[in-house]
């Protein structure tokens, strides 16, 4: 067996990516706007819409980071706002509140979806209004492509009259009670970064409900200039809009949307399998028929009591060993020495899944000659470590 190394998610092209970056060559248009672009958008907008949802709009954007960037501003989030964020998840979902001079209010997990905890949302919702200041958005995540607690997020945050956005970085292909991930927030915000499910080498998208609001993000994204035959500005912009280049590779991603999700799939059963009859691991699952994830990567929780000692970081080095890259859950963001300062409601869920959680290979791409190496590597691992 070869012993190349198995990445815990890579790209995975379809075919059609090169088709579309040649047509933008052949046509000129290497720019951050042009027909990739509109159709890049046209096939997400496509993809999500269904007849329960109505319409929405999607922005193509240069990254993930500034869709949540973007949502906020147009949730009207300013200096001296506090937001609500899920701990546990990618710092790129934080960093933007930051950059607006808002406070970030972190939230605990709960443990059947790791994602963001009712319970605490709402005693963080009525201590931070009994201090003065009502938060102005909830930054809610589908952590590893598992959805969060849709109808009970959305009737806390309907009860007080705050807006969500929803982060969909990873959940792209996921539904709960059969609707897209995506299409659950006030804004959505899609990532297409190299280690997503789909990928533009570096993109990302906003969905928004009306087309007043995707003109304005779109205004926001080009610099925000006024209609007028000079370069004019009342209001700061930004660069963010994504060139036409990537987007010929997302509308060849797009075509293989479904294989991906099928193939990120595929490789959970085959982790669900694998540990059945281990002790000791558990690997992270839907907790029942409403979720539906795309299994962006597979996710196992290690009890080192049942495994006859061997934890987490034990697992993890002894793959690295093997030149398969596995890697811990996101730490949360309130044990972060650039976050810690901010307030957290929790009781400790998402420090004990990222102290015992972790990420195994997942990609659509690996090989049957992947999967016998890595479930090799993993039997090796647990009976050799103690
Ligand atoms: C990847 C990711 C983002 C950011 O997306 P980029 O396109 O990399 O800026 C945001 N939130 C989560 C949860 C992510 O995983």
């Amino acid at each position: 067996m070869n012993n190349e190394k198995i990445w815990l998610s890579s790209p995975h092209m379809g075919g059609n990516e090169l088709k579309y970056i040649n047509e933008a060559f052949a046509e000129n248009w290497i720019a951050p706007l042009g027909p990739n672009v509109t159709g890049f958008e046209a096939d997400i907008k496509e993809y999500l819409t269904s007849e329960e949802i109505g319409s929405l709009e999607v922005a193509a954007l240069s990254s993930g980071t500034a869709a949540l960037h973007l949502a906020l501003i147009l949730s009207g989030v300013e200096r001296g706002d506090e937001v609500i964020c899920q701990s546990m998840t990618f710092a790129a979902s934080a960093n933007p509140i930051v950059y607006l001079g808002a406070t970030p209010i972190f939230i605990d997990s709960e443990e059947e979806t790791l994602n963001i905890c009712p319970d605490q949302l709402e005693i963080a919702i009525k201590d931070r209004i009994s201090k003065g200041k009502k938060p102005k958005a909830i930054i809610a995540v589908h952590l590893y492509g598992m959805p969060y607690k849709v109808d009970q997020i959305k009737a806390i945050a309907d009860k007080y009259g705050i807006a969500i956005i929803e982060d969909s970085a990873e959940s792209l292909g996921s539904t709960y009670k059969g609707r897209k991930c995506g299409t659950f927030g006030d804004f959505s915000i899609l990532s297409f970064n190299g280690n997503k499910i789909i990928t533009t080498s570096g993109g990302g998208a906003m969905i928004t409900k009306n087309s007043e609001t995707k003109k304005k993000a779109i205004f926001l994204a080009t610099q925000a200039r006024d209609d007028a035959p000079h370069y004019q500005h009342s209001e700061i912009g930004y660069n963010y809009r994504l060139s036409n280049i990537s987007a010929g590779i997302g509308r060849g991603q797009m075509e293989v949307l479904d294989k991906r999700v099928q193939g990120r799939r595929n490789m959970f059963q085959f982790y669900v399998n694998l540990f059945r009859d281990i002790d000791g691991i558990k690997v992270f699952t839907e907790p029942n028929d409403d979720f539906h994830s795309n299994h962006w990567l597979s996710v196992i929780n290690i009890d080192e009591t049942k495994t006859g000692g061997v934890n987490r970081e034990d697992l993890r080095k002894c793959m690295e060993s093997e030149n398969i890259e596995c890697r811990p859950l996101w730490k949360p963001m309130h044990m972060q020495p650039v976050f810690n300062k901010y307030p957290y409601y929790g009781t400790g869920i998402a420090e004990e899944m990222f102290k015992n959680g972790l990420c195994l290979p997942s990609g659509s791409n690996l090989s049957d000659n992947d999967r016998s190496r890595i479930e090799q590597a993993i039997l090796n691992c647990l009976k050799n470590i103690v």
